[in-house]
């Protein structure tokens, strides 16, 4: 079966086609500026890259030049368009509808977009990826949908729900739903074969940190707690995104800054964080540029993005009684050794310990953990994307009745 994954964003889309006999991927790339010009940039089965300006009005025609480059002498990997059986969708917010992946329908389309107003910057360039696809491959095409928000709907009540007034629960869905689900599931699931125990029997605790950046408890396989909330905005400080604060801060600046909520929640998403901090730059790459020339609010922003980490690891160590693994994952997770270094920092009581040799490397699955430690420290490398074609492939058998 051939599996192409899409996540749509307002005027971006990504790709890759995936065989899933192999598991390979064998194309990938990334359309841009959808409705405003539109560039396409697109990688076959050579290490080559092809660009090129390719007019795209709208998201249909961001799919129509994906599949014609698909079908491309030089460039694509397949012959027809029918050689796609089935395409997958990362889909932001399933809300309190979806605790796993499913076939798209119309049933399936109206809930997702009555999820719009809990993540309207998402979830509406995704539906329109759906239709998109619609529309250019015909209605036979199984489509299938997987949710960011999936995973984290086994937590319990007791952590999904803020202690303001029950009704705004019940009249606006007003709860912690998490995000990241699929790269959480997917690292957790790797930590468990890695370490050659049913995942059954295991605390987990997956730090995903990147550009945003979210972590989850994961107890016998199911998620029972995570940073980021009712939007990706909570929890850690993140690349540009404060993560939790004050909310009086909200209405302080408000009346100070002559702002209304809106402009304050964009300064809390674009320009907090590491950038807000450091006044240098979101990307950590840069930060740590900085610190070596001796910027010290870069170095500030960064032991504040490390204390939130462990900060939040021991939260989660206290509520699930334990653990048995932590795992690094995402841009920052798998490649900063400082950043992994720092949070493992004096947990030697609770019997976390890197070996510096092993955190030296980087990008790779490997235990950083020094051997006699009895929590082990775990960098795994997230693929959201083989999660999306993996789901996608098992729903379609499903319906197909394989
Ligand atoms: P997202 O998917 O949320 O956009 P990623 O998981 O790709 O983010 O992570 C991107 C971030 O990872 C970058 O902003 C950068 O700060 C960090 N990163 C990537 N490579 C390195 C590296 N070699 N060292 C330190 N940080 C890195």
């Amino acid at each position: 079966m051939k599996v192409l994954v899409i996540n749509a964003g307002s005027s971006s889309l990504k790709y890759q086609l995936f065989d899933m006999e192999t598991k390979a991927v064998m194309a990938k790339g990334l359309c841009e500026r959808i409705g405003i010009d539109g560039k396409l940039t697109h990688q076959g089965s050579s290490d080559d890259k092809y660009k090129a300006d390719v007019p795209m009005h709208t998201h249909a025609e961001a799919i129509k030049a994906v599949i014609d480059i698909l079908l491309d002498e030089q460039w694509g990997v397949i012959k027809d368009m029918s050689e796609i059986n089935a395409v997958g969708h990362r889909v932001v917010h399933g809300g309190e509808f979806f605790a796993d992946s499913v076939v798209i329908n119309d049933e399936v389309v109206k809930a997702i977009e009555a999820c719009i107003p809990l993540a309207p910057l998402h979830n509406t360039p995704n539906l329109i990826g759906i239709h998109a696809c619609e529309e250019v491959m015909g209605k036979d095409v199984p489509q299938v949908a997987v949710f960011d928000t999936a995973f984290h709907q086994t937590m319990p009540s007791k952590n999904y729900m803020y202690a303001i007034p029950y009704e705004y629960y019940e009249k606006y869905k007003i709860r912690r739903y998490g995000f990241h689900g699929t790269s959480h599931k997917y690292v957790s699931k790797q930590a468990a074969e890695m370490l050659g125990r049913p995942i059954e029997d295991l605390k987990i605790i997956t730090c995903h940190l990147g550009n945003g950046s979210s972590i989850a408890a994961i107890d016998g396989g199911k998620s029972v707690d995570t940073s980021m909330g009712f939007t990706p905005l909570d929890g850690l400080p993140m690349g540009t995104r404060s993560g939790n604060i004050d909310p009086a801060i909200i209405e302080f600046l408000a009346e100070h800054e002559h702002m209304d909520a809106h402009d304050v929640i964009n300064i809390l998403n674009k320009k907090s964080g590491m950038l807000g901090i450091s006044g240098v730059s979101s990307d950590f790459r840069d930060l740590d540029a900085a610190i070596a020339e001796g910027n010290v609010r870069a170095a500030l922003a960064k032991d504040m993005f490390n204390l939130s980490v462990k900060k939040i690891i021991g939260s989660f160590i206290a509520a699930m009684g334990g653990v048995d693994a932590i795992v690094f994952t995402a841009g920052v997770g798998e490649n900063d050794r400082s950043v992994r270094w720092d949070v493992c920092e004096h947990m030697e009581y609770l019997g976390i310990k890197i070996d510096p040799e092993k955190n030296k490397f980087r990008g790779r699955q490997m235990d950083i953990s020094i051997d006699y430690a009895r929590v082990r420290v775990l960098v795994i490398p997230t693929n959201e994307e083989l999660v999306i074609a993996q789901d996608t492939e098992r729903l379609v058998n499903e319906m197909a009745g394989n």
